[in-house]
């Protein structure tokens, strides 16, 4: 039995002051002895130590939303996997679609991403997810079938178990214009069955794969009662204490 997993992105949102703000909101209403759901915040880098420090003593599991595949050197602007993981990251989020259509990210980069964070320790959140356009054209399963097997060339059988997959269709994020629950299904079974080619049954079987995209608490329960949706990667409604915890409320 997979356990769900919910995932607050908050992308560039809240400065400091902000931030404690949210946690403290979110603290105050988690419910501590949920086992059934695992919690995870990422705030911007520059929250990331003050939120390790509020949370240490909770349920709530801290990630990064990007880092550099090097372990240090000239790359100005950047932060490694060891980094995050010294300031108390359990997880990243690689591969997003704004870090792939903003910041022009390439499968190859993202792979060596992966590679680097699990090897640091990290356990990556992977996206994937295609575009309006591709969907339109009826490439969606082709779409994810290429991310999938790009941004995972030469991840182990013992390292894909670290490594969690977001579906997320890029049309649907941040546009309030979510995936049905069947349509989203639909993608997740496919992407467990790739998996399972790739790899073996049992990894696919054991594969959380959280489904991103426009989750708000009046769309989550239908979303994560699907089969093989094993939680949410969640924007813009992980920002307001109340709704991200009526998100994670509905994964039990
Ligand atoms: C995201 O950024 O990963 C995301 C899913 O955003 P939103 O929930 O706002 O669509």
């Amino acid at each position: 039995m997979r356990k769900k997993i919910v995932a607050g992105n908050w992308k560039m949102n809240n400065d400091l002051n902000e931030s404690i703000n949210l946690i403290s909101a979110i603290k105050k209403g988690i419910n501590e002895n949920n086992t059934n759901v695992d919690v995870i915040i990422c705030p911007p880098f520059t929250s990331l130590e003050t939120a390790y420090a509020l949370i240490k003593n909770t349920t709530i599991k801290l990630g990064a939303q990007n880092m550099y595949y090097e372990k240090n050197g000239a790359y100005t602007g950047e932060i490694s996997a060891g980094m995050l993981l010294s300031v108390g990251c359990e997880f990243v989020i690689l591969g997003h679609s704004e870090r792939r259509t903003i910041f022009g990210e390439t499968d190859e980069l993202i792979n060596k991403k992966i590679k680097s964070a699990i090897q640091a320790g990290l356990k990556p959140i992977f996206c994937i997810g295609e575009t309006l356009e591709q969907r339109e054209r009826g490439e969606a399963f082709e779409v994810v079938d290429d991310q999938l097997k790009k941004g995972l060339y030469q991840v182990s059988n013992e390292d894909i178990k670290n490594i969690i997959i977001a579906y997320e269709p890029v049309w649907a994020i941040g546009t309030g214009k979510n995936a049905t629950p069947e349509q989203a299904q639909e993608i997740h079974n496919y992407i467990r069955k790739q998996i399972s080619a790739m790899y073996d049954s049992l990894t696919a079987e054991k594969l959380i794969i959280q489904y991103g995209g426009s989750v708000k608490p009046e769309n989550s329960k239908q979303l994560m009662s699907m089969p093989d949706i094993d939680g949410a990667l969640v924007g813009g409604a992980c920002l307001k204490a109340d709704s991200f915890i009526s998100i994670i409320n509905s994964a039990v």
